[in-house]
């Protein structure tokens, strides 16, 4: 009770807030920040702390990690190779990780897991379908001998500190395709959204549609399902989310990717598209209000 004696009169404190907010953005430093990389939500301030989402280069899959301004992380994926995995763990300087997601069990998003399993997570996020192979396998026994504990994906919010992390309920119906059963995650810090969802394919968003639209409505940065494959995102879900930057994990394959279609469906839906292949990793900044800034190791945006 004693601060309240101290207290400042509303109208003060309100005068107080905006000579500060003015002062602050009126410093060189912020004006620098702007300018270092695109900014599409506004004025960037780290003074609340910072979360990262990382797109790791991987070459052909996907691995991304998430790590809250109190330096929880959560690793989505892990990519094809576990010595690719362990060189990112080691630049990143990585020791520990709170969270590991299996997206879905195919193996350019579960062998690298087997590394990073090392690090013994607490929770393993996974869609509960058993993938008929060794990688596999071999990743379950790891988990368990890491005293792991594994969650199957439904609907659930989890605080990765400050940061709220949505895990999707995955559509029914969609049989034992792991691709279709892919788990669903939204990123959510102040106003700032990010989606993750595996490789999911249109009956997996036509699901998440029915169930989320609100939730997925302009979501900031969205990562393409199945590498740009021309097979999985479609305008349906991409006019909903209308993500301001997209970003697909991508190297060497023999399949086509990231298509042609899918490249135009992404830049008809969003303003900035990148790529692991050509960009390396893929870096976004997140402020405490939302507003973000995206940088990559090397080249352009599409
Ligand atoms: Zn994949």
């Amino acid at each position: 009770m004693s601060h309240q004696k101290n207290a400042l009169p509303p109208v003060v404190v309100l005068v107080l807030a905006v000579v500060l907010a003015g002062y602050y953005f009126l410093q060189p430093g912020s004006q620098e920040t702007k300018t270092t990389s695109p900014a599409p939500s506004g004025e960037f301030d780290a003074s609340g702390g910072v979360m990262k989402i990382q797109f790791l280069d991987v070459g052909q899959g996907d691995a991304i990690l998430v790590t809250s301004p109190e330096g929880k992380t959560m690793l989505y994926d892990g990519g094809r190779s576990t010595s690719r995995m362990k060189e990112h763990i080691e630049e990143l300087g990585l020791t520990k990780l709170d969270i590991m997601v299996a997206s879905h069990g195919d193996f350019d998003h579960i062998n690298g897991l087997n590394e990073a399993v090392k690090l013994k997570p607490t929770y393993f996020i996974n869609n509960g379908i058993a993938a008929d192979t060794a990688t596999y396998r071999k990743l379950i026994r790891a988990v368990k001998a890491a005293k792991t504990q594994g969650l199957v994906a439904r609907d659930r919010n989890i605080e990765l500190g400050s940061v709220k992390l949505h895990v999707f309920d995955i559509p029914k119906g969609l049989g034992d395709d792991q691709n279709a059963n892919s788990v669903g995650i939204l990123i959510e810090r102040g106003s700032f959204k990010a989606f993750l969802g595996g490789d999911s394919e249109k009956d997996t968003m036509e699901g998440w549609l029915n169930q989320y639209s609100k939730v997925l409505k302009e979501v900031n940065v969205y990562k393409s399902a199945h590498h740009g494959s021309p097979h999985n995102d479609n305008a349906e879900f991409l006019s909903v989310v209308s993500p301001e930057v997209v970003v697909i994990g991508v190297g060497p394959n023999n399949y086509g990717h990231p298509s042609e279609e899918a490249i135009d469906l992404y830049k008809k839906y969003s303003e900035h598209l990148y790529r692991t292949d050509l960009n390396g990793m893929v870096t976004i900044e997140v402020d405490a209000s939302g507003h973000y800034r995206t940088t990559t190791e090397k080249g352009r945006e599409e």
